[in-house]
């Protein structure tokens, strides 16, 4: 049968070991993080998602949300699991402890996101918008918006969601046809249809506070007519307990491929009662403000994904018995070998491996890079830890959600048939991870992201906040013999490609846009391959000096994967580089009739 525990050992390397542990805890407000106070915090954290969560995932994914007149209820299991999350605090975790929050890092936190991910993705869904909302209104609302709703969010008391969607506009959101007409009292009426909108409806709290995108009747075209509305379920009565019913009505509930236990709303805005969030016609700048934060979170669903499929092909593997081992049997005493003898098999479980444990350590670095931007003293420290956020969160959100993907294709192959049929619930991982390489901007627009804006911005200095530790890191060790052959000289290669792609696309990309976009995917996926290179390079370091003693086994495990990424990962550089230089002219000349 499936099950789930959260990876603790390799969660406290990469908070402990990989990152530095010294830098998290030099911040304002993070100098208890120490073990001693964070790993009760993962363990307790582990056991909600392992023994709460990860129990009704898989009768979530059959029972999916329905809706009667309107009502939406979730599947069975999820109210109660939702309490037991609320009244744990679990909510609040990284929220401003002004608002009831524990204002603990996202670097922590993102430890507990990933083991909500991989135990229920779909119950992730929940708190995970009412994040957004929280941060938009944190950052953006006025007093008394922040006094009215941020306690009841943090406490989960109340949900929040991000209306952006129309049913003619996704990504072009300049688009957009809801309507913000003034009421002459400060407040909003707010019509509109939205789609797609995760949490729309649903029966896990008392209040519904809906962050709606819609233009006021003097807005300029395009996305720089657009606003931000705060539109509540119910609105509050003067004591800040629920009051009327407001317009805004859950219409329908799309059927789709995955997170079934999370209510995607057909949402209809009639005569809604909204107040304004930020500044008039600047509603998706607000949104943007805190798209970095939400972009991570979307890309740690991929890595939480990942490793729950791993988990289970790995426990599989050990035990389906098949075939003999191609250089001799293994287990005489059985009628057949387990197939974690079979060099494919291997590669598999290898691949899924390398590719989680690196972009954890990428997600680490990310996070607790966003906690510096956030909290240090120092403007300078912020703006250089800003500009690596700013640079790294398309690549964390595609490459993670792409590793999502591909790892739970590949997990789902480990089982065989058996992977491909309900019973095991592989099959589950592969239709919950889809989504994520699609919703919060697909893809194909973060790759245009990172080519597009973060690639040119300030003159090349958010690269250079990659690109400079980096290469100080090659010059360092390039002469360190443990090192050098066989972990610094292939990132040395993969880091040259990178370099010169990026100098390539550059270049073309000024003389024009279209080589630049057809670039971009390719170059978003040979930077994410070559960042996870660092990190495994800087990962079997600190593992080859710790190959003898009690975690000998830790260790030797850690430098095994990183060989093989090394080898069998990182070379794909190689050919991602011939894809960019061969320029965009094959994707031009191919009439559109001719499709
Ligand atoms: C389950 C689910 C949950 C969701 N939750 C929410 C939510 O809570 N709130 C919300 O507001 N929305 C939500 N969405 C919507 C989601 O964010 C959008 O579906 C997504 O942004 C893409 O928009 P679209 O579907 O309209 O596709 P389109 O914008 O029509 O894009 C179609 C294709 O064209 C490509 N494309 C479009 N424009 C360009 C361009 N300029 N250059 C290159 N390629 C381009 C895209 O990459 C994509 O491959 C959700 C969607 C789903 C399915």
């Amino acid at each position: 049968m499936a099950a789930y525990n959260a990876p603790l050992r390799d969660m406290r390397f990469v908070l402990n070991e990989f990152m530095d542990p010294a830098r998290l805890r030099a911040l304002p407000g993070c100098e208890e993080m120490t073990p001693d106070l964070v790993d009760p915090i993962l363990e307790e954290a582990n056991k909600l998602c392992s023994e709460v969560l990860f129990p009704i995932n898989r009768s979530g994914d059959e029972e999916g949300c329905t809706i009667e007149n309107g009502v939406v209820r979730t599947p069975k299991g999820f109210k109660q699991a939702y309490d037991l999350y609320r009244d744990g605090g679990w909510n609040g975790l990284t929220a401003d402890p002004d608002y009831g929050g524990q204002g603990l890092p996202r670097a922590v936190a993102l430890l507990f996101e990933e083991m909500m991910c991989s135990a229920n993705l779909a119950f992730g869904m929940y708190p995970g918008l009412t994040h957004g909302a929280i941060a938009a209104i944190s950052k953006h609302g006025t007093p008394e918006q922040k006094a009215t709703y941020l306690h009841k969010m943090v406490s989960g008391e109340w949900t929040g969601t991000m209306c952006l969607t129309e049913p003619h506009c996704g990504t072009d959101l300049g688009l957009i046809r809801s309507r913000a007409v003034p009421a002459g009292d400060g407040s909003y009426r707010i019509t509109g249809s939205k789609i797609f909108i995760s949490a729309g409806e649903h029966d896990l709290a008392d209040n519904i506070i809906h962050l709606v995108l819609a233009k006021l009747p003097d807005a300029p075209k395009g996305t720089r007519g657009i606003s931000l509305f705060l539109v509540p379920k119910f609105l509050p009565k003067p004591d800040g307990t629920p009051g009327m019913r407001n317009g805004a009505m859950c219409t329908a509930l799309e059927h789709k491929m995955g997170i079934k236990a999370s209510a995607t709303c057909a949402m209809s805005f009639e005569d809604a009662v909204g107040w304004m969030v930020g500044e008039p016609h600047r509603g998706l700048a607000a949104m943007f403000t805190m798209m970095n934060e939400a972009r991570l979170g979307v890309g740690i669903q991929g890595l939480g994904l990942a490793e729950v499929s791993y988990q289970n092909a790995v426990a599989y593997a050990k035990d389906r018995l098949q075939g003999r081992a191609i250089d001799g049997t293994k287990h005489p005493d059985k009628p057949a070998d387990p197939i974690i003898v079979h060099p494919d098999v291997r590669r598999m479980l290898l691949t899924m491996r390398a590719q989680i444990e690196g972009c954890r350590a990428l997600a680490m670095w990310t996070a607790l890079e966003q906690d510096v931007a956030h909290r240090h003293p120092d403007a300078a420290e912020r703006e250089a830890a800003d500009d690596f956020v700013q640079l790294i969160t398309p690549i964390v959100k595609a490459y993670l959600t792409d590793v999502g993907w591909d790892a739970t294709a590949l997990g789902m192959q480990v089982l065989g048939g058996h992977g491909y049929i309900r019973e095991w619930g592989m099959e589950q991982y592969v239709r919950d991870a889809r989504i994520a390489q699609i919703y919060e901007g697909t893809n194909g627009i973060q790759a245009l992201d990172l080519v597009g804006r973060k690639m040119g911005a300030h003159a090349g200095r958010y690269l250079r906040r990659f690109f400079h530790p980096v290469l100080s890191y090659i010059e360092a060790k390039s002469e360190d013999e443990a090192l050098a052959e066989e972990f610094i000289l292939p990132l040395s290669k993969a880091f040259g490609r990178l370099q010169s792609c990026t100098a390539e696309v550059a270049r073309r990309g000024m003389g024009d846009p279209f080589e630049a976009g057809a670039a971009a995917s390719d170059y978003l996926r040979l930077f994410g391959i070559t960042a996870l290179g660092y990190c495994w390079a800087r990962m079997a370091e600190i593992a080859l000096q710790k190959q003898d003693g009690e975690e000998a086994a830790f260790y030797k495990a850690k430098l095994a994967t990183a060989r093989f990424f090394m080898q069998r990962i990182l070379p794909q550089t190689g050919s991602l580089a011939s894809q960019i230089m061969a320029g965009g002219k094959v994707l031009k000349e191919m009439e559109e009739a001719a499709f």
